[in-house]
């Protein structure tokens, strides 16, 4: 299987005002610290191990996603504590599997979702 790589447009990810750079990793490297993907708010940095394929690492960027967005937005609550990633875990788990079974969803927010 192919290795799912992010267009050039979406190296960046805007989180508020913040700008994450998402950099891929090698798989030695995330093993060796104990992660498929990892935020870091203050480098703003998304690092996601490039092994992933399709669902994984689309789940993982959500994961680390909705990390940052509750760094942003949300509980403030430690990055990495059990309950910040008891609710990062359920929300990107349970998003991934709704735009997986929703196929139409996501086109219909692009064409209708006002910028
Ligand atoms: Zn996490």
């Amino acid at each position: 299987m192919k290795k799912l790589k992010l267009p050039d447009e979406l190296q960046t990810i805007s989180v508020s005002y913040t700008k994450y750079n998402v950099k891929f990793v090698d798989q030695e490297y995330s093993e060796a610290n104990g992660f498929l993907g990892i935020l870091d708010t203050e480098k703003q940095q998304i690092k996601i191990r490039d092994s992933l394929h399709n669902n994984e690492l689309i789940n993982t960027l959500f994961h680390e996603l909705f990390h940052a967005c509750n760094f942003h937005f949300g509980m403030k609550t430690e990055y990495g504590s059990e309950l910040e990633e008891k609710f990062v875990e359920c929300i990107a788990n349970g998003f991934t599997e709704i735009i997986v079974k929703n196929p139409e969803l996501l086109k219909w927010i692009d064409e209708n979702i006002e910028r």
